[in-house]
């Protein structure tokens, strides 16, 4: 018998049966009016994705190329940036930056917490020569999603343009662009879009359209100007990723079948329901505010060596959550609920995770725990 694989990491997370499917087809040539006609298909529709009127352009890399994309195309050496962290991912902002020689403020939280929005507005009043304010919206490694909303306020009445790392978090947390004065989002194939790893996406506003034609960084493969001008004919500058892009079209369908809202939705009552279901486990959740609707990162209990509860849930039980990142390891484990995961997926989790925990030694209730996540589960109440 097929061992049973149930993918509950946030990212890479699992690929509808029709995005597979589409994925096995014989290769094709990309510049070809067949594969323009798909790729212009699915440019429009990543839109409704972003909620946005620009462009959005497609890379062939995983989400960092997309996020160096977006430190090369709107800085030069030495510009002042701020970069808002509270955890592993929102650290590579720094790193980047700083590899390409810009000097950075960082306005840090601690790990669990939401970076605060009130200090990036403080310091952008002090400081009128910041470039760009770089964060976070699904903080992974924490699991907490951060105000976006307020620190484009901030950002919208500053010079600075707002870049936002929403590789895990767009189709999962509520981030409509536009409307909140987003400058530049940037995303992934492998989390809540429900495709495997390789594709990154990246959407730019007017404000930092005008930051790209000033920037001094040197640029080829990431010049987003080429992607921009490729755009026109429905192209991409290099060759694209071709079998990533048709399952891209079966996953924005699935994602947009009754528009975006009505899966964010979903999406968020599985998060309240996985919520409940680790309250009734027992267990303490290690973000402290803003929980993302993505994931749910929950602290070890005392007395449990927590690399070793992922191992056996892994290995022998064939259930994958993951383990904490960095300082978090052996502390944490995430569970995740973006794209594809469903009630049913999450239910074998859960099962999982208390027959797990029992063997270790910390008590729980497989049934009440089944009980409490399938009462959220099943009502039709919880909105965003
Ligand atoms: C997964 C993830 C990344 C890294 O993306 P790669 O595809 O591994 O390059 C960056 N930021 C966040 C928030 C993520 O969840």
């Amino acid at each position: 018998m097929k061992k049973r694989l149930v993918l509950l990491t946030p990212g890479p997370t699992p690929v509808p049966p029709e995005a597979l499917e589409l994925m096995s087809q014989p290769i094709f040539h990309h510049r070809t009016p067949q594969y323009q006609a798909i790729f212009g298909r699915v440019s429009q529709e990543l839109k409704k994705i972003f909620v946005t009127k620009n462009n959005v352009y497609t890379l062939t890399s995983s989400g960092t190329g997309a996020m160096e994309a977006s430190v090369v195309n709107f800085l030069s050496p030495g510009d002042k940036v701020i970069v808002a962290h509270a955890g592993k991912f929102g650290e590579r902002w720094v790193q980047l930056a700083k590899q390409y020689g810009m000097t950075v403020l960082e306005i840090k939280a601690e790990y669990g917490r939401a970076v605060a929005a009130e200090t990036i507005a403080e310091t952008l009043k002090k400081n009128h020569d910041i470039k760009a304010v770089y964060t976070t919206l699904c903080e992974t490694s924490t699991g907490v999603c951060y105000d976006i909303q307020l620190i484009a306020q901030a950002t919208a009445s500053s010079d600075a343009i707002l870049i936002v790392d929403a590789i895990s978090g767009l189709g999962a947390d509520r981030m409509p662009q536009d409307e909140w004065g987003v400058d530049v989002v940037v995303s992934g194939s492998q989390k809540a879009l429900m495709l495997p790893p390789g594709l990154a996406f990246l959407s730019v506003s007017d404000k930092a359209k005008k930051k790209m034609a000033e920037a001094k960084c040197p640029r080829y493969y990431y010049d987003l100007r080429l992607y921009e001008k490729a755009l026109t004919s429905s192209d991409t500058p290099f060759t694209p990723a071709l079998t990533l892009v048709l399952a891209l079209e079966a996953t924005l369908k699935i994602l947009l079948t009754n528009g975006l809202e009505a899966h964010l939705n979903d999406t968020a009552q599985l998060a309240e329901a996985t919520r409940a279901g680790v309250k009734a486990l027992g267990l303490s959740f290690f973000a402290k505010e803003r929980p993302s609707n993505g994931l749910t990162s929950i602290e070890v209990p005392a007395g449990v060596d927590g690399s070793k509860l992922v191992k056996i849930m892994r290995d022998e039980k064939g259930v994958t959550m993951a383990g904490g990142q960095g300082s978090m390891k052996g502390q944490i484990f995430r569970m995740a609920h973006m794209g594809f995961i469903g009630q049913e997926d999450l239910r074998i989790g859960f099962s999982v995770l208390t027959e797990t925990l029992n063997a270790l030694g910390y008590r729980c209730d497989a049934q009440k725990v089944l009980d409490a996540f399938n009462d959220v589960a099943g009502s039709k109440k919880v909105k965003q």
